[in-house]
């Protein structure tokens, strides 16, 4: 659904999926994998649109909830795809990403039963401070060291990944499992409320508006008082 004007998501792909719909398409993230022909269906059913409109596809960290379905986007759209150079070594497969606690290795070994992920070799690695289809990228790690952000100026969205959801009453971080330093995601959302953002859109759970940007520095502050 359009949940920002120009700005789609599309449901049930576990871990949130948006398309940003101008001349071109752009994706940020892509769902667990087995979920691509879900994204595909909606490009030409809901949006009339083709996969070769794709240009750019960018991943906000390294993570198979957001990397599952690049490799088949890829391969019919010819997107070029985009992420960090801190996480570019491990969606191209050459290393293994950091594991967090012991849990997380036990579920991602787990994961790696049901889910077989393609390694893709990414076309364009991000730095802060890069433009992408309009949108600023904000180095902001922690979750994974090459975790972003992009901001999109024109609609004033932040797209936070999973440095910070909202599940309609609360702001939190990822799950501390999940996260390979919570010191320094936490000094990575102290780096995005430097900039007045309206909408924040996550990797999980659903959008904060009005006035994102205030509710996450209220959060920050509320960090600061705990440490
Ligand atoms: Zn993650
Ligand atoms: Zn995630």
């Amino acid at each position: 659904m359009e949940i920002v004007p120009g700005i789609h998501q599309v449901d049930g792909v576990n871990g949130n999926c948006y398309i940003i719909v101008k001349d071109t398409l752009t994706i940020i993230d892509t769902g667990l994998p087995h979920n691509s022909a879900k994204i595909v269906n909606y490009i030409t059913e809901i949006l009339k649109r083709k996969p070769s409109d794709i240009k750019t596809i960018v991943l906000t960290h390294a993570h198979i909830d957001h990397t599952g379905n690049v490799y088949d986007l890829k391969k019919i759209s010819n997107a070029d795809v985009a992420i960090h150079e801190a996480d570019a070594d491990y969606l191209a497969g050459k290393k293994h990403p950091p594991l967090p606690k012991s849990l997380f290795a036990m579920i991602v070994k787990i994961m790696g039963l049901f889910f077989k992920v393609r390694s893709v070799e990414p076309d364009i690695q991000l730095k802060n401070g890069d433009t992408l289809a309009g949108m600023t990228c904000i180095h902001t790690p922690g979750h994974t060291p090459g975790s972003i952000c992009l901001f999109d100026p024109s609609s004033q969205v932040m797209f936070v990944g999973d440095l910070l959801r909202f599940d309609g009453e609360k702001i939190e971080g990822a799950p501390q499992q999940f996260t390979v330093d919570a010191a320094e995601a936490q000094r990575s959302i102290k780096k995005i409320v430097a900039r007045d953002f309206a909408i924040m859109l996550s990797g999980h759970g659903l959008p904060l508006k009005p006035d994102a940007s205030s509710k996450v520095r209220e959060y920050a502050e509320s960090l600061s008082e705990q440490a």
